[in-house]
């Protein structure tokens, strides 16, 4: 049976395109026209208006089902590593010594003379079937199969959100609030007023008093008090409709509204915790890994200043989330012409300081504000097959960087 969140990715992007559509119909046919131009005699607001929604909401959907429609072996690492990999000639993440006998003796490839040779990591888990991890990749649970880059699986979009489309998820979370805000608060004020006159008439109606306030599951199927009041606004609202036609100002245009604040208000926590995220050099599942690994941190202190045992599996989940890496790094003089060593301790092998970290995702400047480069910016498969070390992580490990001159 499938989890619940498929279910929910099956049903928020169709509802949030409906959103766009009846959005755009009503501020283009209506509120523009009908109501700025005609009952208030903004004619050239009205006009503006109009063009306005025409322009954003068309560029926002677009946006939208750019991630929404990436294919479903998008960011799909190669089932083998690249020939520089397999030759060895540039620096790659690889597996532990220890993870690498592992593997050998498992396997049986045992050998003295494979000693300090590298293994790269491979995912079974899911429809991975030993396909190459490269850095940076993660196996997405809800998709099944590692991608490359992988940021978190986006339920609104019902996608794997990964470092080549992030430019285009940011250019979309930072035109929904302007988008939102512009169309919507010159009803700000009337709908306030109508939302006022629903309360009041909600609680002196007989029949919604009675069958709403009065009926004790009303609490519960809003999830609590508020969800009450809104639920009695809605009833009030739907009432007085039935009274005047409702006009510009009927339940539906309220409720678009009201989701509307909800979306801007998400779009922009969401937009400044992943800019953050990336200017950190981190993506979003490296920042929940860190965050789980302080939680365990603090926890087993706890227990240990306790006197009590620590359970085996924590300390071994805390030794997966802590920041400690292996690299092949090729040395042209060792006589494998190369070693594997390990990196730890900030900063990470792969920050490259803010203003790096933003542009290698990103781009250099600010054309990812704008949708048509947005769409086509973002880091390339190459790059993200193998992942670049920062500048100072290639001198600690004693290589210069391949681009330094
Ligand atoms: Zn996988
Ligand atoms: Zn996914």
């Amino acid at each position: 049976m499938p989890r619940p969140t498929w279910w929910i990715s099956q049903v928020i992007p169709p509802a949030l395109l409906t959103y766009f559509g009846r959005t755009l119909y009503i501020c283009f046919n209506e509120i523009g026209p009908s109501y700025l131009s005609a009952a208030l005699g903004y004619r050239s607001l009205g006009r503006i208006y109009s063009l306005t929604s025409l322009i954003l909401i068309p560029s926002i959907s677009i946006l939208f089902l750019k991630l929404y429609f990436l294919p479903s072996n998008q960011s799909l690492p190669p089932r083998h590593p690249p020939a520089s990999i397999t030759r060895k000639s540039v620096v790659f993440e690889c597996l532990s010594p220890a993870e690498t006998k592992a593997v050998r003796e498992a396997n049986d490839m045992g050998g003295d003379d494979d000693d300090g040779e590298p293994l790269v990591n491979r995912c079974w888990r899911g429809k991975c079937g030993g396909r190459w991890k490269p850095a940076r990749a993660r196996h997405c649970s809800e998709c099944g199969v590692c991608r490359m880059g992988f940021d978190h699986h986006c339920s609104f979009f019902a996608n794997c959100l990964t470092a080549p489309h992030i430019p285009t998820f940011m250019c979309l979370l930072a035109w929904t609030p302007p988008t939102i805000v512009s169309l919507s608060s010159p009803l700000y004020a009337p709908l306030s007023r109508r939302a006022v006159q629903a309360f009041r008439l909600s609680r002196t109606d007989e029949a919604i008093r009675t069958w709403w306030y009065g009926w004790p599951w009303s609490w519960v199927v809003t999830g609590g008090p508020v969800g009450r009041y809104v639920g009695g606004i809605t009833l009030g609202w739907k009432q007085l409709d039935r009274v005047d036609g409702g006009g510009m100002m009927r339940l539906e245009v309220g409720i678009l509204v009201g989701v509307g604040v909800c979306l801007a208000l998400i779009t922009t926590a969401l937009g400044v915790a992943t800019a953050r995220v990336i200017m950190d050099g981190h993506l979003t599942i490296d920042r929940e890994r860190a965050r789980s690994l302080a939680r365990a941190t603090d926890a087993v202190n706890a227990l240990r200043k306790a006197g009590k045992p620590v359970p085996p599996e924590t300390l071994q989940a805390m030794d997966r989330w802590v920041d400690k890496r292996y690299f092949w790094a090729p040395y042209p003089a060792a006589p494998n012409g190369g070693r594997v060593v390990e990196y730890a301790g900030q900063p990470g092998p792969y920050d490259r300081g803010r203003r790096g970290n933003w542009e290698l995702i990103m781009g250099k400047g600010v054309g990812w504000i704008f949708p048509w480069t947005a769409m086509r910016r973002g880091i390339d498969v190459e790059t993200a097959l193998n992942w670049p070390l920062s500048e100072t992580a290639l001198e600690r490990l004693g290589l210069t960087s391949p681009t330094a001159h």
